[in-house]
């Protein structure tokens, strides 16, 4: 994808303006427009990269890092007692802009609710092992 093309590096980049928190060299870190609580922010490379597998140098070592800074900054501002750190990649896990990122999204004690849910299964041991042949075979 080209840099024009994508909304992301053009905010990253300051082309667009944006509610930023912080930035750096490498990074741009703003608040998300429909945000899962205030100040849920997002972490934006200013360097193009699809996702988490595209992902190189600096970045790649700076970007966990980064996260924590920013939760603790949310922790220390806005009184909240903790903070998600989210991360999709593809489509099919919920990505919608294709330009990798880190959400940070600050967490009350009140609320109950996980953000990120999933439905927990039994597991069948046969097929544990099958499954984990086949992704240490992949690696
Ligand atoms: P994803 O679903 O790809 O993990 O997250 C994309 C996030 O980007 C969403 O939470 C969405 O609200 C946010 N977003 C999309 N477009 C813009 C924009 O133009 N500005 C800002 N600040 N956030 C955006
Ligand atoms: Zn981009």
């Amino acid at each position: 994808m080209k840099k024009e093309d994508c909304i992301f590096c053009r905010i990253a980049n300051g082309e667009i303006p944006s509610d930023t928190v912080y930035e750096d060299d490498c990074f741009r870190v703003i608040l998300d427009l429909n945000p899962a609580n205030p100040g849920h922010a997002l972490i934006l490379p200013k360097e193009h990269f699809a996702d988490i597998t595209e992902l190189a140098e600096p970045y790649l070592s700076r970007v966990l890092a980064l996260a924590a800074k920013i939760g603790q900054a949310q922790m220390k501002a806005l009184g909240c007692d903790g903070f998600n750190v989210v991360q999709n990649n593809g489509e099919a896990a919920g990505q919608t802009v294709r330009h990798f990122h880190v959400h940070v999204i600050p967490r009350k004690r009140e609320e109950t609710e996980k953000i990120v849910t999933w439905t927990p299964h039994e597991s069948d041991p046969a097929q544990q092992k099958k499954i984990a042949e086949a992704i240490r075979a992949a690696l």
